[in-house]
């Protein structure tokens, strides 16, 4: 499904399976990047999502994992192997993501197996940019629904969109969530003023207005 020129949902609970967050491809001039990777099950719905949209498994540079829940990286292990792209998480959830923690990538809230894969690029800044086949995506530290939650922004056609995935939350001890990084955290996602947010569960907003309220409903 096309949201901008450039940016596909190519998974998610009507396109792959009914447990995967959202997945969204951004396909660059000379490459092309995930941003998430569902939980597995859908995997090879994904693969052909991604291939409908005019884009070769082998392009993709980067999996971008937004933090370490099972719903966004259970299958980043299969496609990390599928495209030979590199995984990149902030390192305060890659450990989680890295050791397959049932607990904290909430696998064990979905009955699954969370499969350990490796992350090969580990954020440590609170701020880091990315040329995806000539696209900058810039990834931003928003702690607090995880300890190592991110973000991702980048420009389409002049728009800035944002890929705030678990926006909503929520906010639970098992998940280390913590609610004073949360509030820090969307204060800072407003502040970006994005005029399109791709989230992990609601959908896609479009127009400033829309985003604003959509992300001071949690506040
Ligand atoms: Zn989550
Ligand atoms: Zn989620």
């Amino acid at each position: 499904m096309n949201i901008t020129g450039d940016v596909y949902l190519v998974g998610g609970p009507s396109l792959s399976d009914g447990s995967d967050a959202a997945i969204y491809l951004v396909k660059g001039k000379s490459g092309s990047a995930l941003v998430d990777a569902g939980t597995g099950d859908g995997h090879d719905r994904v693969m052909k999502n991604i291939q409908e949209a005019g884009v070769r498994p082998a392009d993709i540079t980067y999996i971008f994992l937004t933090h370490c829940h099972y719903d966004h990286t259970g299958g980043a292990h299969l496609l990390r192997s599928a495209t030979g792209a590199r995984t990149v998480a902030h390192e305060l959830d890659a450990e989680f993501i890295e050791t397959a923690d049932p607990e904290v990538t909430a696998a064990s809230w979905y009955r699954a197996r969370m499969e350990p894969v490796k992350v090969d690029v580990k954020v440590e800044t609170a701020e880091a940019r990315f040329d995806a086949g000539g696209t900058e995506i810039t990834m931003y530290h928003t702690p607090g629904h995880s300890p190592g939650s991110s973000v991702l922004t980048m420009r389409s056609g002049g728009a800035l969109v944002l890929f705030g995935q678990d926006v909503h939350g929520p906010l639970n001890d098992s998940l280390r969530s913590s609610r004073a990084d949360y509030v820090r955290s969307l204060e800072f996602l407003l502040s970006l003023e994005a005029d399109i947010l791709c989230e992990g569960h609601f959908g896609v907003f479009s127009g400033r207005d829309k985003v604003r309220r959509f992300i001071e409903s949690f506040l």
